[in-house]
């Protein structure tokens, strides 16, 4: 399953499979009662379009899921 993740340096999407998510995951509630993942999200590789290594909040995350089509 691929996550689409964007490059911090140069704002340009890249999609891999290649990630960690790390330990410590859990969910919060907001004052609006939303639920929060609270998880870091670490690539296993540099990043394709600036080639720096990055980690993303799950929260940040711009589509958790990519369809297969
Ligand atoms: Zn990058």
């Amino acid at each position: 399953m691929k996550f689409i993740f964007s490059c911090p340096e140069r704002g340009t999407t890249f999609s891999t499979n290649a990630f960690s998510i790390m330990d410590g995951q859990r969910v919060l509630t907001d004052a609006a009662g939303r639920k929060i993942l609270k998880a870091t999200i670490v690539l296993h590789d540099p990043c394709p379009v600036c080639g720096k290594s990055h980690h993303y909040r799950a929260d940040e995350m711009i589509c958790p899921f990519t369809p297969n089509h």
